[in-house]
């Protein structure tokens, strides 16, 4: 027997039929003797409406009211799960993030969870052998008793944070891809599936626009060491074996991992803009100037690369936002101009960034050099190069971005061997 947290995306519930789907998958563990706690999403494209109704109802609104619209989508969807599976004979029962409770920071639309409160939920599994059936993205804040939001995408985290709760021996993050792979399949058509990746990799991933889960997500279960296993959930629940191995990914401590490759992945993203601030002062308190009026404009700033100065007093420092940013970030950065002292704005907004990915980086030489070679073959130019420890991403025109995916993922070994 294993406890199991079993999590539930919009596409997997994304109508009726599709959650007596997910209520086969869940009978399928129940049937085999686990106690299971399942977080289900919204139905596809709930959020993104309810969202839109807020706007639509005025142009400013209270963050606070904001979240009693959106996590709605998440009611509607742990209720019909319950009732599918009680249909289906298997005890269970919906809860929302209040009742659990999901304690969270009262930062609404983005919230935190700071704890949940697992031990009702294994009483439940004991005596009952009830499933829990937890709306996720949703909380509350324990001092206004209102209920929060954790940012979009944020039924990962739920997830994961369920599973630390009850000391799950597993999170089953079923999705529509059957896992994890070396690159974006459609780019690059020999990806392959891998089997384990190390959750400093997956947050790599995941913070480089590779969507699957959420970055908080990732970090909550590197924090508190869950095993999270990414799978698909349009395989048919019956051809499943619950005792079996199933394709999927395991993200998981580095030490799981034996047979580690130098690379694991090739990531990009391709809505991104990059901005050159040229000839500003060299001094302190500049950067400061330069990213604080993004920051409170609530613009992510990536990628920051600043040059030496060359005559000790003007220097230039070019960054990437997201490309959606783009036009806003420019504007803000004009109207500081004179605060911040600079000669011109460069910047592009149809960039890509391509990163290689690896955790076997930290001990190998040299793993980035072969790349620039490559790329300099293909005749693609580096605009800005970034490193860590565990990889490393060069900004390129959006144009070559296949090219340079590809090209990176045959130099490091990754493409799937064909037989013939
Ligand atoms: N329904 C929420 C969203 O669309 C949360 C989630 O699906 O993870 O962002
Ligand atoms: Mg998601």
């Amino acid at each position: 027997m294993a406890r199991l947290v079993m999590k539930f995306g919009g596409t997997s519930v994304a109508d009726i039929e599709r959650i007596r789907n997910v209520a086969r998958h869940v009978k399928r563990e129940v049937g085999a003797g686990h106690e299971v706690a399942v977080i289900v999403s919204a139905m596809a494209g709930k959020t993104n409406e309810l969202v839109a109704w807020c706007r639509e109802a005025s142009a400013v609104y209270d963050a606070d009211e904001y979240d009693a619209v959106v996590a709605s989508g998440e009611q509607v969807t742990s209720g019909l799960l319950a009732i599918c599976l009680q249909a289906m004979g298997v005890n269970a029962r919906s809860w929302q993030g209040w009742q659990l409770p999901v304690h969270t920071s009262d930062a609404h639309g983005s919230a935190r969870i700071l704890d949940i409160n697992g031990k009702a939920l294994i009483e439940r599994f004991r005596q009952d052998r009830e499933v829990a059936v937890i709306a996720g993205f949703q909380g509350v804040h324990k001092d206004t008793n209102r209920i929060t939001t954790l940012g979009r995408g944020g039924s990962d985290t739920s997830a994961v944070a369920v599973a630390a709760a009850i000391q799950a021996d597993r999170c089953d993050i079923y999705t529509d891809v059957d896992g994890i792979y070396t690159s974006d399949p459609r780019v690059v058509p020999r990806a392959r599936r891998l089997e384990k990746i190390a959750f400093e990799e997956m947050l790599e991933y995941a913070s480089l626009g590779a969507k699957v889960m959420q970055v908080r997500s990732v970090e909550l279960g590197m924090v508190h060491n869950v095993r999270i296993f990414v799978r698909s959930s349009f395989d048919r629940p019956e051809d499943i074996d619950p005792h079996g191995t199933p394709p999927g990914t395991l993200i998981c401590n580095e030490e799981d991992i034996v047979e580690q490759q130098v690379v694991t992945g090739i990531a990009f993203s391709k809505d991104e803009a990059q901005i050159s601030i040229r000839r500003v002062q060299d001094k302190p308190g500049v950067a400061a100037a330069i990213f604080g009026p993004l920051a409170e404009a609530n613009i992510n700033v990536d990628m920051i690369v600043q040059n030496v100065s060359a005559d000790g007093a003007t220097t230039d420092l070019t960054f990437t936002v997201p490309a959606a940013d783009y036009d806003r970030a420019t504007g803000v950065l004009a109207k500081a101009k004179d605060k911040i002292g600079y000669e011109r704005l460069d910047g592009a907004n149809d960039i890509a960034k391509v990163s290689v990915i690896g955790i076997g980086m930290r001990s190998h030489a040299g793993v980035a050099a072969k790349a620039f070679r490559a790329l300099a073959e293909r005749g693609i130019n580096i605009r800005a190069i970034t490193t860590s420890e565990i990889k490393f991403s060069v900004l390129i025109d959006a144009a070559y971005t296949e090219l340079a995916v590809r090209t990176l993922h045959s130099l490091y070994d990754l493409d799937t061997v064909r037989h013939s």
